[in-house]
């Protein structure tokens, strides 16, 4: 067994499933990445603002960043500017957001273009509805779902905000119907958030939450499955590390049409093993641990 820290107990039954699914080195590394003080990170809307004037901005304040490179307007701020950025006009007029960099990369996977029905089936905040918006210029048909009427009043507020053009519907996701088509679906779906865990924040994650989410996790993807048109595709994402929610969710694809599309991850991510195609990106000091999978329809 490797040494788990007293100070920052990871529960006994997560740091079992590491263990098993990753063996000791890696389960060290994500259990260090759980007690790792993360850096702040945002997008810059090109809807409201330019990364010239969020540059500008940042500067003016004194604060420290930099660009990261795989993403064209995500951005790092060092120290502890946040609660400064959120006070000025650009934060009030949704020129930037707080998004983890982790939860940037699903849009980037889905690559949704202009003049396409795009689905983002489980929205709320909105932190990659309105970077969809934002990657298409506003230029794709974006419906945006959530079930749960708190989190999609935020949704509508973010969205909002961000001057992103968005179809939103408060309903469940497994309700839509079954005659819609899209070109283009993101599944960001539900998780346990077992790479997110942190001893302030994911206090909530239970062998229970783990198996119930992989319940709904491959309800929604048969669903997409379903409203995928023939030739579009699906990216599914979770903040999950485990294999239940994620490799073993995606067996809900198999007799669907649906055929495994391999991603290429943008370098400097660190990253687990995952199955051959995948993408799970190991908490770390920047990055939150995260599972992305992209699926092409073809029959
Ligand atoms: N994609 C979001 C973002 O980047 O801001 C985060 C989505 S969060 C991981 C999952 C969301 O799915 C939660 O807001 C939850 O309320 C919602 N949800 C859960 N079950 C749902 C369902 N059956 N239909 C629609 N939304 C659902």
């Amino acid at each position: 067994m490797s040494d788990i820290n007293t100070d920052f107990p990871v529960p006994a039954f997560l740091h079992t499933l590491l263990l098993e699914q990753y063996g000791e080195a890696d389960c060290a590394r994500i259990e260090a990445g759980y007690q790792a003080k993360r850096a702040a990170s945002f997008r810059v809307n090109p809807l409201r603002a330019t990364n010239k004037e969020a540059e500008e901005t940042l500067s003016a304040l004194g604060l420290s960043f930099s660009r990261v490179p795989w993403g064209e307007s995500a951005y790092l701020l060092f120290g502890a500017g946040e609660r400064e950025l959120r006070r000025t006009p650009l934060y009030e007029r949704g020129g930037v957001y707080f998004q983890s960099l982790s939860s940037m990369l699903p849009p980037l996977f889905l690559g949704a273009k202009k003049g396409e029905d795009v689905l983002d089936m489980t929205a709320a905040p909105g932190g990659k509805t309105t970077e969809i918006a934002a990657l298409t210029e506003n230029g794709a048909h974006i419906t945006a779902c959530e079930k749960d009427a708190v989190r999609f009043a935020r949704l509508r507020y973010n969205v909002e905000r961000q001057g992103a053009r968005v179809n939103l519907l408060q309903t469940d996701a497994l309700r839509l119907d079954d005659f819609l088509r899209f070109d283009k679906i993101l599944l960001d779906a539900p998780c346990s958030g077992s790479g997110t865990f942190s001893a302030d924040g994911g206090g909530a994650i239970s062998p229970k939450l783990v198996e119930n989410s992989a319940i709904l996790q491959k309800k929604l993807l048969k669903k997409a499955a379903k409203l995928l048109k023939k030739g579009g595709e699906l990216v599914y994402s979770t903040c999950s590390v485990l294999r239940k929610e994620n490799e073993e969710a995606l067996f809900a694809l198999a007799g669907t049409g649906l055929m495994p599309v391999p991603l290429e991850p943008f370098g400097g991510l660190p990253l687990l093993p995952s199955a051959e195609g995948t993408v799970c990106v190991c908490p770390d000091a920047l990055y939150e641990g995260f599972f992305v999978a992209k699926f092409k329809k073809i029959s």
